[in-house]
Parts: structure tokens; sequence; C-alpha cells
């Protein structure tokens, strides 16, 4: 048994604990993540990325690659047989994302399966630096004042201790770190919704050579129903569902069975193997702390949710994105730990909230299984906007003095717009710097950045001098007629409604900090105040 120390121990390398590896290394935190399975995974769960996933993978310098996968959402027909020339569209989800393209540089959505994105994510970890062990299972840790220990074993069975400052847990919905610490959770649990999935090999793509790699075909006919979803080459999922109260269960699901299955699906009679049955069945379940001492739940460990919208993967890498950089400063020394508590203050509404409004969806109706689970009452579905980007965080990492009082201090604040208030993520307008179009988006770096007008020259003095004095990444730009970016066609200005001399703090992770609309007597000290409020120094 060895031992070794290392600033952050992740568990799990789902989309969650790839991200916050990643994210860490970008912050140039070393991490050691440990991933019980032997490889990356190879079937595609999460299948699309909206366009705030898309700007996080941007920053973390890896939007090339994402894109390079395919442009477009996945989108879904409905036939009789696979072999039917007969089919209609699914769903329309240019629909769904209607009104979006303006808000971001990215496109509003983007297919881009796990078992693409996996691969992106982990190669980039390694090559900043951070280590990333398959075949490694988390058996055990304990936590004490001034770390954790855990106890590892490799495949080889061999076991080692490892200290680590924190413990990031992205061990996904059946993860042992949750249940370890005894932390409760709240939702509505397993959905009475019984799915199978199938995942074989056979010619089945012959029937539908048209099909894009993130297209799915649903076959509905009185003998079967289910939906093909390509994986690679000729390999295929078939996903199916099952009713325990007719006295079905999963075991019938044999292979001979799901052969037969899914021949009558294409409607030919073909040579299939089948590789894999799964079960498994949506589930709504929030961990009630996603901080418990030196251990933090991210993705699926802290906020389960069903994919009827699509929001697991996104909001893990969303969660992800959030700790990232309070760790590394309260690891760096630029914050004080209590930082790390705005953690669960911001991202615990978030969960909550798309967790629920996950209970109902597109693809639900669309399967006609809307019946089958709790469902939401139709007032309380919020637009997409609000799912995606929609709200407010209200923590002491966000210093407002308009910060609104709701009679629920737990609950997500939602936004109509963003407008640069304190708490949202920076709204996106295209600039022009050096000839170049960029988004404002790309003006914030790994550290803090202030963006200013015309006027706003003491703005960038201060900056400089708060980078000096609190000893943190301070980098700022003016933006305007005059400034260093120019707000060519005035969109920046009319969305912010800021004055050449006003001021918005950024956080490394896009979100508004503070913001100020006049130039006060002392700009120095009024930004390293609000700076050192939230890093948690005051
Ligand atoms: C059918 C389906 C469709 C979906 N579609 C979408 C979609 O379109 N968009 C979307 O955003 N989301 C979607 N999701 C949800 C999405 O897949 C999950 O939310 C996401 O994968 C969660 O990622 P995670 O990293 O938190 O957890 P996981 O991906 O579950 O990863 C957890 C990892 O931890 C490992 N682990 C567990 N215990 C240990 C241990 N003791 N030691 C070491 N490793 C351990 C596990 O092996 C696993 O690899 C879908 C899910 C399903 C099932």
């Amino acid at each position: 048994m060895s031992d070794r120390r290392v600033p952050v121990l992740i568990v799990g390398a789902g989309v969650g604990g790839l991200a916050t590896s990643a994210l860490l290394a970008k912050h140039r935190i070393p991490s050691l993540l440990v991933e019980k399975r032997r490889e990356v995974f190879i079937y595609p769960k999460a299948r699309n990325l909206s366009f705030r996933t898309l700007e996080v993978l941007r920053g973390l310098g890896v939007g090339d690659e994402v894109r390079a996968v395919a442009a477009g959402v996945s989108s879904m027909v409905v036939k009789p047989t696979l072999n039917s020339t007969d089919q209609r569209q699914a769903l329309d989800v240019d629909a769904l994302f209607s009104g979006m393209a303006e808000l971001s540089p990215e496109p509003a959505a983007q297919y881009c399966p796990q078992s693409k994105l996996e691969p992106i994510l982990l190669a980039h970890a390694r090559k900043l630096g951070s280590e990333v062990r398959y075949g490694t299972e988390l058996l055990s840790f304990e936590q004490h004042d001034s770390g954790v220990t855990a106890v590892l074993r490799y495949d080889s069975n061999d076991l080692e201790t490892v200290r680590a400052d924190f413990l990031v847990a992205a061990d996904g919905v059946h993860g042992p770190v949750r249940q370890m610490l005894g932390l409760t959770t709240s939702g509505y649990g397993p959905l009475p919704i019984y799915v199978v999935f199938v995942y074989f090999r056979a010619p089945w793509r012959t029937f539908v050579p048209d099909l894009g790699d993130g297209d799915a075909v649903q076959v509905e006919n009185p003998s079967v129903q289910g939906i093909f979803v390509s994986v690679s080459d000729d390999r295929g999922m078939f996903i199916t569902t099952y009713y325990p109260d007719k006295g079905e269960t999963v075991t019938q699901f044999t292979p001979q069975r799901c052969s037969e299955m899914i021949r009558t699906a294409v409607g030919e009679d073909i040579d299939i193997e089948i590789l894999q049955v799964a079960p498994w069945q949506p589930c709504e379940q929030v961990a009630d702390q996603f901080r418990c001492g030196r251990v933090f739940l991210v993705g699926d460990s802290a906020h389960t949710m069903p994919p009827f919208k699509g929001g697991g993967a996104n909001t893990a890498i969303q969660s992800a994105h959030n700790l990232a950089w309070k760790m590394a400063a309260v690891i760096d020394g630029a914050a004080e730990p209590a930082l790390l508590d705005t953690f669960h203050t911001e991202r615990h509404p978030v969960g909550s909230f798309s967790a629920r409004q996950s209970l109902t969806g597109p693809t639900l109706k669309m399967l006609g299984l809307d019946r089958e689970g709790p469902g939401l009452p139709a007032d309380e579905e919020a637009p997409m906007f609000n799912l995606l980007i929609g709200y407010r965080y209200r923590s002491t990492a966000v210093v407002a003095a308009d910060e609104p009082i709701t009679a629920d201090p737990n609950a997500l604040l939602l936004v109509d717009g963003l407008r640069g208030q304190p708490g949202t993520r920076l709204p996106h307008a295209w600039l022009r710097r050096d000839d170049h179009r960029v988004s404002t988006l790309d003006l914030v770096g790994h550290g803090f950045t202030v963006l200013t007008g015309d006027a706003g020259a003491k703005w960038c003095a201060s900056a400089a001098v708060a980078a000096d004095t609190l000893g943190v990444p301070v980098s700022a730009h003016s933006i305007g007629v005059d400034g260093d970016v120019a707000d060519v066609d005035g969109q920046w200005a009319a969305t912010t409604g800021l004055t050449p001399e006003a001021a918005l703090l950024i956080r490394p992770d896009d979100v508004v900090g503070w913001r100020v609309d006049t130039l006060p007597k002392d700009p120095d000290r009024q930004l390293c105040q609000a700076l050192s409020a939230i890093l948690a120094r005051t």
C-alpha cells in the first residue's frame, strides 16, 4: 500500500468528473481522477449539448473539437418499420430552441454524444497535466481537518491510499460517496417508466442509408415500439419499454427475444448479434447538500434528472464549471474556504429546478409515456430559456445591491432576459477586436475580468491595482467606440444598458459578480472590496 498526496481527488469519469478534471487543469490545479470502468464509455447516453455547455467547452479550448463532431442537433423520424419508406418527423427540434440563436456565440444546441465528448475531455485533461486512471475504484474514504484520505483499488487488486485536499464525487446516481456520507436526497425518485437498452450488432443502417450519426428512428407498429440509435459502424442501440404492472420483467428480454423484436422492428430477417441488455429507470433525485466538509457532489451524484429535456450531462458540466474556479481559488490561497459554500448555494437551486422541470419534456410526450410518471403541472413548466440560462445566482459570491427578496431563498430566481444583472451569465454580444469578431464571452480568461466602456479608463487601472493588491488575475477591457474592443453595432450597450463609465466584474465562470453603473470617486477601493467579498476575504 503506497501513499501519495494530490490537491483534488475526483471519483468517476463520466462527463461530470472529466469536465471537473479538465476545468481544474485550466486553473492549473492538478487532480487525480479515478474511474472503476476500464475504458471510456462507448455508448451514447447524453446526445445533445446546449449552448451554455458549448460555451463552457469553448472556454476550455475544446470548442473546435466538439464542433467537428457534427453540425446541428440530432433529429428523429417515426416509421412503421425501419425498412419502410413511410416516415414523418417526430419532433421539431428547431422550434424547441427558437429565439435562442442570438443569446450565444455557439449554436443553440449541438449533437455531441457522451461517447464522443468523453474522449475529447479525457485527452484535454491529460494534455493539461491531469491524471486520469481507469480500472481504479474508490473503496472508502474518511475526512479530517486537513484533508481527505481515500483507499483506491486498482484492477490488479493492489490498494493505494491517497490523501487529497478535496474530494469531488462525480460517481453518478448510484455512486457510493453520497451514501457513505449519509446525505439525504429529495425529489420523486425513480419514475415508473421501465426502459431497456438493447445493444446489438447488425446491418440495420442499410435500411436507413441517409440516417445521420446523431439521428434516431422511432419504430411504431402494433407488434413493437422502440427507438433505433446509432452507436458506431454496425453497432446500434434499440431502446424500448416494458410494463411490470402487466407482468413484464427485464429477464424476459433474452438475447433470442431481443433479436426477434429487432427483426420485427426492422421488418426484415437479418443477422443480429445481441451485445448487452441493460435495464434503466429515469430518476428525479437531488442531494439535499452538494457539499459535506471537504467533499463536493457534481453531476448525477448531486442532481439526477430524467432525460426528457436533455439536461443531465449539460447540468453536470455547468456544475463542474461553477466548482472548478472556486476550488482553484481556495487551493491557490486567493480565496477563503467559505467561497466553496457558494457551490451549494448557487447550484442546488439550479439542480433542483432542472430536475423537476425534466419530469416532462417533448420526448416523453412523443413516446406516449407522459401518463406513466408524475408529470409536471402545465402552469409550472418554465420556458426552455429559464432551464438553459435564464436564472440568477444569489450567494456571497455575487455582490448585488438590488438583490430581490423572494419567499423561498432556496428557490431558483428566474429572469426574463440577460442584461448584465449580478448573478446572471454575462450577456453575449458580437464585438470586433483587431479585425476579428469576438464574443463578449471570449473576453473572459481564467481569472476575473472587468468590462467597462469608453469612459472607463479608471476601471482598467483599478483592475491592475486589484490584481496586485489581492494577488488574483484581473484583466480589463473597454468596450465602445474608442475601446480596445469595438461594440460595432451597439448590441452590447443596447443589451446591458451600461453607460460608458459603468463596469461589470465578471467571474471566471462567466457570471456577473458585480455591476456598477456610475464611476465612484474611489474605483480602486470599490473594486477591491467587491472582489474581496466574492472571494470570501472580508
Ligand atoms: C438514455 C439517456 C439519455 C440521456 N440523454 C441526455 C441528453 O440528451 N442530454 C443530457 O444532458 N443528459 C442526458 N442524459 C443524462 C446524462 O447521461 C447524465 O446526466 C450524465 O451522464 C451524468 O454524468 P456524471 O458524470 O454525473 O455521471 P456518470 O456518467 O454516471 O458517471 C459516473 C461514473 O462514476 C463511476 N464510479 C461510480 N462509483 C465509482 C467508484 N467507487 N470508483 C470509481 N468510479 C466510480 C462510474 O463507473 C461512472 O463511470 C441521458 C441519460 C440517459 C440514461
